[in-house]
């Protein structure tokens, strides 16, 4: 931008006192460096906690010139004889009327991003796929979005751009026609609208509608078209230009499944192809896309809660962004914010909190925690929209602190988001829960991912059920069981009714089929809808006289065939009489008839896999065909079954192993187990280590303690040298027997080690795999031998 204070008076309707200038950039903060004083305007913003205004006088001193305020400063401590002002009744109104006029100068093409998540990824992704060649792109910073960040976004168009993109975030009705006045978007693109608040649903009209003010004047819209409610919301307003409508459905996802695993990367993806067809621009190859970082990490909490800690920012953009991936994790369980005053120049605190509150309520927050004099004097409006029950105030954190009902936060998914100064990792550390330094670190990412490398193998329509059985290969039940529901996998299988009833009362809604169906559990499995695998007459009498007490018919059953590993399930001999009896039975209702592969991973028993699957063919043939059901879902394969047998991927897969990435170097590992060095010893020649003297210094050497023994999972096969771990990179084996638990390391080749450092049993290196090379066992072992007492942390990536 360049322009003479004049021309900003006229712009604004404000009035200059003092010399004209010209000024090329705006600055809004006075703690951010201010790289061309001279040529700088500063926009005085009066917020809750901050008014710009009492930074003039340091800013003059700075080199700055030019201020944008509601008042002149009268009379100044020391005189700013060069300092020219102008004034206008509201500050962010006048930087907005002049982010709108210099929008109005730019002859390009701007496509405006809104909707309820994903606005973000859309942008940054539209960004790296621009080719070389087409000129200039300018995209709106990171979380510029509000009311402000829209404004500087839009200051910071040179003019040669051929695409400007800019995100526009809203928090309450009204805001979105102010945004759409400045940003006159030529396309528009709607992410997607969060229909995670069932019980208002007019409200999610309400914020559709307002979202949808955006393009009021836009040529071309992109939007999903096979979501009933924006379809008709869109229709309702712009369907008399049917000519601006650019609607994608589902198909355009579905084509893009090979590059993405998750759902909602894939809708992500299919906003920005659609943009690029509209612009007729080849965009760079899509394998290129990089995911957009998300920093919040997932903990294991108290009294099963978990809690997500968020410091980095505390704004209204970025107290958005950590209730949306709250939402993303939380799926049906209740949440809780506790959340201290938060700084946001440009709104004033009443107005403020209030925007908070409505965010907070749109988000479903069953329990808010206020802490901080801001909070606690916008009360009103907390109480007002959520309740009075639901509210808690604080006025500082250590009263938090001494007054903490930990029992209020059981089971619930908690953010904790505060500002530097209120010190809320002192609340963190009171939430989680507190354990040694062992931890099993669990990328949700990583699984994510390898559950789409799956199923860019399948056939479009096949199902995946998801194996969480036994903790989820011992990386956890309800975060990845949540995570998994979110991906929309079709279902979940656990070994025992019990794990079945965890994830139920945590919320997870999924179809969840219960391996393991003891009849002493056939009642809790009615009782919480889990549903059977039936794999003798027994069970299936068994179950079907527990549903009939209950004056209930076609409860969902999975059959199980033994096709040869012969564990579980209905022997092809028994198959006539079992026809018979289903065909009779109105209590029970076949879902799904499977059987398991014995050696799915081993091309030397392909010969018998092959033959698994034949009968298999025949023996579920013949009964979908006795039932005349046609809906019966067929399915044989596990992990090692997809990826080597895809002409036996029937109806649906069962997705185990592959998901937490430790059997194939091309998955991701999805789970690191790390601990701490505790203490380092310097031995000479003929000390001894450990329980027995199993470990014999030959020589001068170094021994790193760590907190992690057999009771933990360090298998004792791992002691004496037979396993390594690695510290800095390098990898160290281990020194004498393992104890119950600790152990100890011979860190002789890493004398920069200190106490503290980072050790990694496995993870990237080694791997699951070459620990369970050493054991002589296979990774599924290892990985469930992880110890209960062992806290797992689940991150995004
Ligand atoms: C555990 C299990 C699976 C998953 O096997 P992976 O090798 O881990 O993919 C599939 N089906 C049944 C019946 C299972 O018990």
């Amino acid at each position: 931008m360049d322009y003479t204070l004049s021309h900003i008076a006229a712009v604004t309707g404000g009035a200059l006192h003092g010399d004209d200038r010209r000024v090329a950039a705006v600055a809004t903060d006075s703690r951010n460096s201010i790289a061309a004083p001279g040529e700088t305007l500063f926009v005085a913003l009066v917020g809750p906690n901050h008014d710009g205004h009492r930074y003039i006088e340091e800013l003059y001193r700075r080199g700055v010139r030019s201020f944008l305020v509601g008042y002149v400063p009268d009379p100044p401590a020391a005189p700013m004889p060069d300092a020219s002002f102008v004034t206008v009744p509201d500050t962010l109104d006048a930087l907005q009327a002049l982010a709108a006029y210099h929008r109005q100068q730019y002859n390009g093409t701007v496509a405006a991003i809104t909707g309820s998540n994903g606005k973000t990824v859309v942008k940054e992704w539209i960004a790296q796929l621009w080719p070389e060649g087409a000129g200039r792109l300018f995209r709106s910073p990171r979380s510029y979005n509000s009311q402000l960040g829209v404004a500087l976004s839009l200051l910071m168009i040179r003019g040669d751009e051929q695409l400007v993109v800019i995100e526009a975030g809203i928090s309450r009705p009204g805001e979105m026609e102010r945004l759409e006045a400045m940003i006159r978007p030529q396309i528009g693109i709607l992410t997607n609208i969060g229909a995670a608040h069932g019980e208002n649903f007019n409200s999610d009209e309400q914020k559709l509608d307002e979202k949808l003010k955006l393009f009021r004047n836009a040529e071309s819209i992109i939007y999903r078209a096979d979501i009933p409610l924006i379809a008709k919301h869109i229709g309702k307003r712009y369907g008399k230009c049917p000519e601006r409508l650019h609607g994608w459905r589902t198909d355009l996802a579905t084509g893009l499944a090979e590059h993405f695993g998750d759902y909602a990367s894939r809708e992500n993806a299919a906003h920005v192809v659609a943009l690029y067809r509209l612009l007729g621009i080849a965009p760079k190859p899509l394998d290129g896309l990089q995911p957009v970082a998300m920093r919040l990490e997932l903990r294991e909490g108290i009294l099963g809660s978990t809690v997500i800690n968020d410091s980095y920012n505390s704004d209204l953009t970025s107290l958005g962004i950590a209730l949306d991936y709250l939402d993303h994790n939380a799926g049906d369980r209740p949440k809780a914010l506790i959340l201290s005053d938060i700084l946001q120049a440009g709104l004033k605190s009443d107005e403020l909190y209030r925007q908070v509150a409505a965010l907070v309520r749109e988000h479903g927050i069953a329990d808010f925690t206020g802490i901080g004099p801001g909070i606690a004097s916008a009360a009103h409006h907390f109480v007002a929209l959520l309740g009075s029950e639901h509210v808690h105030l604080h006025a500082a954190t250590d009263d938090f602190l001494r007054h903490i009902d930990k029992e209020r936060f059981a089971g619930r998914f908690i953010l904790v988001k505060g500002s530097r100064a209120f010190g809320f990792e002192r609340i963190s550390r009171m939430l989680e829960k507190r354990t040694h330094t062992t931890t099993l670190e669990v990328n949700l990412g990583a699984l994510a991912a390898n559950l789409g490398h799956f199923r860019a193998m399948l056939r479009p329509g096949t199902r995946v059920m998801a194996m969480v059985k036994a903790h989820s290969y011992g990386t956890g039940s309800v975060e990845i069981a949540a995570m998994l529901q979110h991906e929309g996998v079709d279902y979940l299988a656990v070994a025992f009714a019990d794990e079945g009833v965890a994830l139920r009362e945590a919320g997870i809604r999924l179809p969840i089929v219960v391996l393991n169906s003891d009849p002493g559990s056939f009642a809790v499995m009615a009782d919480y809808d889990l549903e059977p695998e039936i794999y003798s007459f027994s069970s299936l009498k068994g179950y079907a006289a527990e549903i009939r007490s209950r004056g209930i018919t076609e409860a969902p059953i999975h059959l199980k065939m033994d096709t040869g590993m012969h564990r579980l399930g209905f022997m092809p001999q028994e198959l006539p009489e079992l026809c018979v009896l289903l065909k009779d039975e109105h209590a029970v209702k076949v879902r799904s008839i499977f059987s398991h592969l014995a050696a799915s991973e081993d091309p030397a028993e392909d010969d018998f896999t092959r033959g698994q699957i034949a009968l298999f063919t025949r023996m579920s043939g013949r009964i979908v065909e006795t039932l005349g059901d046609p809906s019966i879902l067929r399915h044989i394969c596990n992990s090692a079954g997809i990826a080597r047998f895809p002409e036996a991927h029937f109806d649906m897969v069962r997705l185990g192993v592959g998901l937490y990435g430790i059997e194939d170097p091309a998955l991701q590992a999805a789970a690191t187990l790390r601990t701490q060095i505790v203490q380092i010893k310097t031995l000479d020649r003929g000390d001894t280590v450990g329980y027995n003297r199993r470990g014999v210094a030959t020589g001068p050497m170094r021994t790193a303690t760590i907190p992690i023994g057999y009771a933990d999972g360090m298998d004792r096969g791992l002691g004496r040298g037979a396993g390594q771990v690695c510290i800095r990179g390098v990898l160290c084996p281990t020194f004498g027997n393992i104890c119950m638990d600790t152990c100890m390391i011979d860190i002789t080749a890493v004398p920069e080690a200190r106490e503290g450092d980072e050790v990694v049993i496995f993870g990237e290196r080694p791997t699951v795999r070459e620990v369970a090379e050493v054991l002589g066992t296979i990774s599924y072992e290892v990985l469930t031998s992880v110890s209960a007492r062992i806290k797992r942390i689940y991150v995004r990536e």
